[in-house]
């Protein structure tokens, strides 16, 4: 039953130095003592009306009930799962009425994986509001609501942001409770097992995918302002993704929006905006490519501020200038053909493949789950080998 694999040597890259710039976002997180001037924060529902602070925690989740009791025809609230310390991650399902209607394409935000990096948890929130008091009134909004099914996750990571308590974001940090970075915490379809056991917050997004089809969603981040598009587990020129250009298109509709109202946003990687992730910076086990791997999803991670944690009165600026990318990109759902036509209310597949141990000395093991290969590589040099296992790629590290 052993099947032939190939070994591509051709793509054996040995310790290849990245010229690029390193990412700002794998920098520790920053330390208290160089925190934002202003960090006002609301603790009550009425404090949010003017949007020029964060929530706490209390008034965060108080948000989200709300939007699900103010607008019981338009959303309801799911709750994701708990974090390591028990709170909520929760998703804003904007469904409409009929929440088992299979013909309109689901749609995710998720944002806020890095505890530390609030702007995207602030816009999210924002949107939220946007998008359900604009129902009926706004013919653009309207049309969105009644073809896309938009579920938003505004803080994928509560334990991070709430390091302090749940009263303040100051203080926030980019790890979960473990003291794990989400976003080097997935399972790699490209080989490289986790550093550490998969988070519970990880494993509930996982489990929240799978119950879904989302067919285009993003990852927001901050620290750097760029559209950072698959792959992250290789330049370019090792593996260009399949929809690179489409990418680019889509980046460039974000960035070029953007400037319209702020013509200095999205500078600090690249001039365009936009950049293939690794080209930017090489990362093994983030949440965009698992999802765009395995979920027939496409997923893009958008780093949508230098600063990690904005002065919250830097944030009605921020919403200002990418409300209507934000929007915008949801709409770029409906031009992606649906070429795997699914029924949603099957969960979707998920066979990851399991390879150890990775790095290895000479042999290494792939479990699929129809089938264990065993590989030798003890005749040759160190570096980064591709199998072809079941026609996907796989990554071994060679020691
Ligand atoms: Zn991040």
């Amino acid at each position: 039953m052993k099947q032939i694999a190939t070994l591509l040597f051709s793509f054996l890259l040995v310790f290849s130095v990245q010229a690029q710039k390193p990412r700002p976002d794998a920098f520790p997180p920053v330390p208290d003592t160089l925190a934002p001037k202003v960090v006002n924060m609301a603790s009550t529902l009425e404090e949010m009306a003017s949007w020029d602070r964060y929530p706490t925690y209390e008034v965060y989740v108080a948000m989200m009930q709300r939007f699900a009791a103010d607008y019981p025809s338009l959303c309801h609230l799911d709750t994701i799962g708990t974090s390591v310390q028990g709170r909520l991650i929760l998703s804003l399902a904007i469904t409409g009425s009929n929440p088992t209607d299979n013909y309109r394409p689901e749609f995710l935000y998720s944002s806020t994986m890095h505890g530390d990096e609030v702007t995207g948890f602030y816009l999210m929130l924002r949107l939220c509001d946007t998008l359900l008091s604009s129902y009926g009134t706004s013919a653009e909004i309207t049309n969105l609501l009644d073809r896309v099914r938009i579920y938003i996750n505004p803080l994928s990571n509560p334990d991070g942001t709430y390091r302090s308590g749940n009263h303040t974001v100051a203080g926030s940090m980019r790890y979960n409770a473990n003291y794990v970075d989400l976003n080097r915490n997935y399972p790699d379809p490209f080989g490289t097992d986790p550093l550490n056991p998969l988070q519970v917050e990880n494993e509930a997004m996982i489990q929240y995918v799978q119950n879904h089809h989302f067919r285009l969603s993003a990852n927001l981040h901050g620290g750097s302002e760029v559209m950072n598009y698959p792959w992250d587990s290789f330049t370019s020129f090792q593996q260009l993704n399949e929809h690179a250009t489409w990418w680019k298109e889509v980046g460039k509709r974000f960035v070029d929006t953007c400037r319209i109202y702020d013509s200095q946003r999205f500078r600090d990687v690249t001039s365009s905006g936009y950049i293939n992730g690794g080209d930017w910076y090489v990362i093994s086990n983030g949440r965009q490519d698992y999802f765009n791997y395995y979920h027939n999803m496409r997923e893009i991670t958008m780093e949508l501020s230098s600063a990690k944690t904005l002065s919250s009165d830097r944030l009605p600026h921020y919403w200002h200038c990418m409300s209507h990318s934000l929007i915008n990109y949801i709409k770029e759902i409906l031009a992606i053909p649906n070429d795997t036509p699914v029924d949603i209310t099957e969960p979707a597949n998920n066979n990851a493949f399991r390879v150890y141990p990775n790095p290895t000395h000479g042999h290494v093991t792939v479990v699929t789950p129809s089938n264990v290969y065993h590989y030798n590589l003890s005749n040759r040099p160190a570096g980064i080998y591709f199998l072809t296992v079941e026609g996907r790629p796989v990554k071994v590290v060679k020691l």
